[in-house]
């Protein structure tokens, strides 16, 4: 993600901030003296939210580490101002599981609020909402653990909102894919999610609170983009590659001059080729890499067999589209070949799979439920 920087790594996963991270300590130290508070309680404001934010980056060590167990690792997790997200490689697809994962964040919280609650009997809450100057909350330390008990437990609360892309949502989305599989059940709680997302907007009109509004629309983006990917998702899992393959791609053989493979490539034949022994064994690729190569070199009198980059995978007939793609996106090409037994016979590029879904979803319409 662009303007983000590592600034420490947990549990072997990257923890980076993003720059507008760095709005909030002046958003804390502005607001507080245009509130009327003093320099001191500005500074201990601030400490206040860098100890929640540190509790929500556990929340996301909470979801990180429960994935973890079911094999899935996490790319790396990113705080902004407006919260933190750890990037899971994916989603446990067992409804099980997914809901452990979406569970074990607000439960770090729990876990925080219920480890810091014996203090309450030394300091009550009572105390605290007693007060009846604001501002006297932040003159010191003296509130600082019943605040942190009080702000875990409203993360609490609003992580349970049943909408995307809040853990609510997930565990939402989990609990109907018991029963409704997970398509459907995606696409239930994506509804439920837009209802409230538009509860919440009209909620921040009514209130004129921005900030419920903007989380409003926020929820409802996020709800559509859910849906989508996996619906996606469902289209490339049931589609084999053998109805979405190329049959008439362009073989060369390792004897094939290379003159003769650019003369395909300038007249747009191909962009691609794949590289054959005479007994159709393939050996691997020529893409516009390999040609340049051979073009700056001057050596175009020299064979196909001296330029082709092997390839690291192949794609079989029976295989479906989602585990192709993401061969052809591990290997960094634009295609791989396909094999029937040991003989290539056609190929799949990433290029034909987007006009595929595309397709499917202009025509087959699958956004219906
Ligand atoms: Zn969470």
């Amino acid at each position: 993600m662009k303007g983000t920087f590592q600034i420490a790594t947990m549990f072997e996963i990257p923890v980076k901030i993003h720059w507008s991270f760095f709005l909030l300590p002046a958003w804390a130290v502005g607001s507080s003296v245009y509130n009327g508070m003093d320099w001191n309680a500005a500074g201990w404001f601030l400490a206040y939210i860098l100890t929640l934010f540190f509790c929500v980056l556990l929340h996301e060590f909470g979801h990180i580490l429960m994935a973890r167990k079911f094999g899935v690792g996490t790319q790396d997790v990113i705080l902004t101002p407006i919260g933190g997200m750890a990037r899971l490689h994916r989603m446990p697809e067992k409804p099980r599981n997914e809901l452990a994962v979406s569970v074990a964040g607000p439960l770090v919280n729990v876990v925080i609020a219920a480890l810091l609650s014996p203090s309450l009997l030394y300091f009550p809450m009572s105390d605290l909402l007693a007060l009846e100057d604001v501002n006297l909350i932040f003159d010191g330390p003296q509130y600082f653990i019943r605040i942190l008990i009080i702000a875990n437990l409203v993360l609490v609360g609003f992580n349970l909102i049943p909408a995307f892309p809040l853990d609510g949502g997930r565990m939402l989305r989990a609990g109907l894919s018991f029963k409704f599989g997970r398509r459907r059940g995606t696409r239930i709680a994506a509804i439920i999610g837009k209802i409230l997302a538009v509860g919440l907007f009209g909620l921040g009109i009514y209130l004129s609170a921005p900030s419920f509004a903007l989380i409003g629309v926020f929820v409802f983006v996020m709800a559509s983009i859910e849906y989508k990917a996996i619906a996606n998702e469902d289209v490339l899992k049931n589609t084999k590659v053998s109805e979405v393959a190329n049959f008439d791609f362009t073989k060369v053989y390792d004897t094939t001059p290379m003159s003769e493979v650019l003369r395909h490539y300038s007249t747009g034949i191909a962009t691609d080729f794949v590289v054959i022994t005479a007994e159709h064994q393939p050996l691997g690729m020529l893409s516009q890499k390999e040609i340049n190569l051979a073009l700056r070199a001057d050596d175009l009198e020299a064979l196909a067999g001296k330029y082709f980059t092997p390839l690291p995978s192949y794609l079989w007939l029976s295989m479906n589209l989602a585990d192709a793609e993401s061969m052809i996106k591990r290997a960094k090409k634009s295609q791989l070949p396909i094999l029937d037994g040991d003989e290539v016979v056609g190929c799949l590029s990433q290029e034909s799979i987007k006009h595929y879904m595309i397709f499917k979803r202009r025509w087959v319409g699958f956004g219906k439920l």
